[in-house]
């Protein structure tokens, strides 16, 4: 039986995990925090997943949480006016399947505990070198899946793909009850304030029932740059709500009853987007290769970082089934994440485009999406497959000629 060690328990170890040991590998999963730690702990994302990435789950029998979490339907975009008065830009359409957010706290325990379910080993502790080379000399093949932490570092920084190196957002999450919900059907409502950073929010499950997540994305040293003083949930919570109160009435409004979830429901922080090079050497001269987050790290500012890590494990899965009896060397260990950098390169230069102004043809687009159906449409579903923006959304040439489209086909 071929032994695989993964290291870290988020999305994309464990669902690589989980496939695995349905298909009889021997698996190892390494876990510096125990369920209990990660279901009392602080929140950690906001993990909007949509359709496909929702598939590869369902595809292993892992959507639990389907039933009761709320679905998000649609995706909406506003800009406010520059006078301050209304929005410059307000329109929203209809994802063709719907999203969902269950909170990890919820999800990630689960899953551990499914882990030992299926027959595999959840070994709790800190994993460093030594670990990873001991695990290189009992197991077939080591995988990093440890997300941003430090062992990440054990990869090089690959310069050519990672533009920034620093944080281009000062990160922030707020989980509330009674908001009031948008009318006509649930979405990822947008607000993107220039120069000062965006905020979006939408329904998920938390660990006491439904909620709204809130996620602040603001520009460094901007206005929305405000958690380093804050000290408790409370204050937490007034800063959100000072925020949409200056920036995005609109959204204030839908706030008057809120509260916070839990005291744990809230969280600040940045990080440099960086890609990593996939495959380390350990001092014994072993190779590990890293996946999801530890070799693509993106900006949440596009809400792709869970949906990466299910759709590397996914890729991940099928590499180490279609290799069978084989070897897993360093040739393989590439051709793994080629596959996977495949797509996701794509998402990566979207996100990265993301965090700069906007240009021209960009603000174009986005505004001609309040007029022309179709492409608030493409631009929202996208979200599910961020290939399809290279030849429009990313591209002057194609932005002009897609609009052209929608221009003559207009009555
Ligand atoms: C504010 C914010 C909002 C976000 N919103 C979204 C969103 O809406 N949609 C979306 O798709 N994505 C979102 N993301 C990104 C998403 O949460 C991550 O990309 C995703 O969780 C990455 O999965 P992963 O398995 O690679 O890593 P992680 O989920 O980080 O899991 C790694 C695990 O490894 C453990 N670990 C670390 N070091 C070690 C070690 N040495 N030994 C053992 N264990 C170790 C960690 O404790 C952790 O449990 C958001 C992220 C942030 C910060």
């Amino acid at each position: 039986m071929r032994r695989i060690a993964i290291v870290g328990a988020g999305q994309a170890g464990l669902q690589l995990a989980l496939g695995l040991l349905q298909k009889g590998y021997d698996v190892t999963v390494v876990s510096n925090r125990t369920a209990d730690d990660i279901r009392t702990g602080k929140v950690m994302s906001s993990q909007c997943m949509f359709h496909s990435a929702l598939q590869s789950e369902r595809d292993l029998g892992l959507n639990t949480w389907e039933a009761s979490c709320p679905p998000i339907e649609g995706i909406g975009l506003a800009v406010p006016a520059p006078d301050g008065g209304g929005k410059a830009i307000d329109w929203s359409a209809r994802l063709h399947h719907y999203a969902q957010a269950v909170d990890q706290r919820l999800k990630i325990p689960h899953w551990m505990a499914e882990v030992t379910r299926r027959g595999g080993k959840l070994v709790i502790a800190e994993a460093g070198v030594a670990d990873l080379e001991a695990y290189s000399s009992s197991h077939d093949l080591v995988i990093v899946a440890a997300g941003k932490g430090a062992i990440a570092g054990l990869f090089e920084r690959d310069a050519e793909r990672s533009p920034f190196d620093k944080p281009m957002r000062a990160l922030a999450l707020t989980y509330v009850t009674g908001m009031a919900p948008r009318p006509d059907y649930s979405a990822v409502c947008f607000n993107l304030i220039p120069g000062v950073g965006e905020y979006f929010v939408f329904p998920s499950l938390t660990t006491n029932g439904p909620c709204e997540i809130m996620v602040f994305e603001g520009v460094p040293g901007g206005p929305m740059d405000c958690w380093a003083d804050v000290t408790t949930p409370e204050q937490h919570l007034a800063r959100s709500l000072r925020i949409l109160q200056t920036f995005l009435p609109w959204e204030a409004e839908r706030c008057r009853s809120v509260a916070l979830t839990d005291d744990n429901g809230i969280l600040s922080g940045r990080f440099p987007p960086t890609v990593r090079k996939p495959v380390a050497t350990l001092p014994n001269g072993a190779m590990v290769l890293g996946m999801a987050d530890v070799v693509v790290l993106n900006d949440p500012i596009t809400g792709q970082g869970s949906n990466n890590a299910a759709k590397c494990a996914a890729v991940y899965l099928d590499a180490i089934l279609a290799h069978g009896k084989k070897p897993f060397d360093r040739a393989f260990a590439q051709a793994c994440f080629d596959r996977y950098w495949d797509y996701a390169q794509h998402v990566t230069t979207w996100t990265n485009a993301l965090l700069q102004p906007p240009p021209p043809f960009v603000l174009n687009l986005l505004g001609a999406a309040g007029q022309f159906p179709a492409i608030a449409s493409r631009f929202v579903n996208g979200f599910d497959d961020p290939r399809d923006y290279r030849s429009w959304f990313l591209d002057p040439a194609g932005a002009e000629a897609f609009l052209a489209e929608q221009q003559k086909a207009a009555p």
